[in-house]
């Protein structure tokens, strides 16, 4: 496979001390790619910031320009909601970081490559249509698909999330849209509490407990969501790639490792061959202990790459 990997230095300036969110989580990732040789076999490309007609096909215009206007000056922090700061490196990140899953997209379709890994932050997934939560500003993975199905060849496109929460941002934008299916695993009861039971037709949810691990996600996962697949028959497959539901993970309390990331990274992929002429597109969400989300961020590009 050809794969794309987009990222920009700039999402390493969204910074406030102490925060889990942080830029360390990127500079672990990026050096894992380089140092274990993957990076070398893959497309790296610049992210550039999205632009605000984009932008608008997700957010409205009052949200936009509230987080435009808190965007502080340099050396002050402003906080959009109890965990999601900004500083004044955050807006250029939060832009590129969704620039930078449009872009994917059009390499996809484009034909430039097979799929692609945006290796982003902040993360997306828990930003409403009008609401930041959850360290997550703008919701990348929404602004992708909105983004895919501008294409004419593009009538459903299906959203995975295997983050350890659940992504309630993501569920708000397209609780009403039945050609996105979003199909999400998480811990439950946990943050954010809220769409946390809230499905449909093509809204799709795979609670797990504190303290499952490997079988009760792949069984979770084999039930409900190849199903809804087949179903739906998407034409684009976009991934919210967490990884803070790995056992080493200090946020959450599931206990997946490396080999569950290669498993489910390889069924996602043989939905997108099945269904999507190998179209994919991830984004990186959550993961906190560094180590598991260098190897687990490695362990999903290296199958999208297989
Ligand atoms: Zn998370």
């Amino acid at each position: 496979m050809k794969t794309a990997l987009i990222t920009h230095p700039d999402c390493e300036n969204h910074e406030l001390a102490g925060h889990p969110e942080r830029p360390e989580r990127l500079r672990a990732v990026m050096r894992y790619l380089a140092e274990s040789g993957l990076a070398s076999e893959l497309d790296t490309i610049a992210a550039e910031e999205i632009t605000p007609s984009r932008l608008n096909r997700t957010h409205s215009t009052t949200y936009i320009e509230m987080v435009e206007r808190a965007a502080p000056a340099e050396g002050k922090i402003v906080r959009l909601d109890p965990d999601t700061y900004m500083n004044s490196g955050s807006l250029r990140a939060a832009r590129l970081a969704a620039g930078a899953c449009i872009q994917a997209v059009d390499q996809v379709l484009l034909g430039h490559a097979d799929n692609a890994f945006c290796a982003v932050r902040p993360p997306g997934h828990h930003a409403e249509v009008a609401t930041a939560m959850g360290f997550c500003i703008f919701n990348n993975i929404a602004i992708a698909a909105e983004h895919a199905l501008q294409h004419e060849r593009i009538e459903r496109v299906a959203i995975l999330d295997f983050d350890v929460h659940h992504c309630n941002g993501t569920v708000d934008i397209f609780r009403d849209r039945e050609e996105v299916l979003v199909c999400s695993s998480f811990q439950d009861p946990f943050y954010p509490n809220r769409y946390n039971d809230f499905s449909n037709d093509h809204i799709i949810i795979s609670p797990l407990s504190a303290g499952d691990g490997s079988i009760e996600f792949r069984n979770a996962i084999e039930k409900s969501w190849s199903s809804a697949i087949a179903t739906h028959r998407p034409d684009f497959i976009l991934v919210s790639a967490g990884f803070d539901a790995h056992q080493d993970d200090p946020v959450g309390q599931l206990n997946l490792t490396e080999d569950d990331y290669i498993w489910v990274s390889g069924l996602i992929r043989e939905f997108a061959a099945s269904y999507a002429d190998d179209r994919l597109v991830s984004t990186l969400e959550g993961g906190y202990d560094l180590r598991a989300l260098a190897t687990s961020v490695f362990a999903h590009v290296a199958t999208l790459k297989t």
